[in-house]
């Protein structure tokens, strides 16, 4: 927190030093894990760590969710979360008719959470940018 170092300064000397990011270009400190823009990880301990794993896997959700650029992207989606929303409903209708409240909420909100997820990346997907970033290869 001492340090104010600004990651976009063109210093030259200090470019020479810096990272790139894979996904955004982003100059990055060497050694760093994650990109301080994007959050995409870097080194491949972000992929092995037990907390930068959590991380990783996390930036993925992220991208998947808000640039799905692929409708496989969006048919993983709606697998992963698709069973969360189910699992959710399941887990609600249990609970009631066990009438316990606090499952009935649990169930509720899962479904809730993987809907709106479910919602979001497949209206991102919609409404993609049409133009590709990697068409000039
Ligand atoms: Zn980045």
């Amino acid at each position: 927190m001492s340090e104010n170092s600004k990651p976009g300064s063109d210093d030259p000397q200090n470019a020479e030093e810096q990272e790139l990011c894979s996904k955004c270009l982003a100059p990055n400190q060497p050694g760093s894990h994650f990109c301080c823009k994007c959050g995409a990880p870097l080194s491949s301990y972000a992929a092995t760590g037990p907390f930068e794993s959590l991380f990783a896997e996390g930036h993925l959700y992220r991208r998947a969710t808000e640039q799905p650029r692929n409708l496989v992207v969006v048919l993983g989606v709606w697998v992963i979360f698709g069973t969360i929303a189910l699992a959710g409903a399941a887990i609600a209708v249990i609970s009631w008719s066990m009438s316990n409240l606090l499952g009935v909420f649990l169930g509720i909100a899962s479904f809730a959470l993987g809907a709106f997820l479910l919602a979001k990346t497949t209206r991102n997907y919609r409404n993609r940018p049409l133009h590709k970033d990697g068409d000039n290869n």
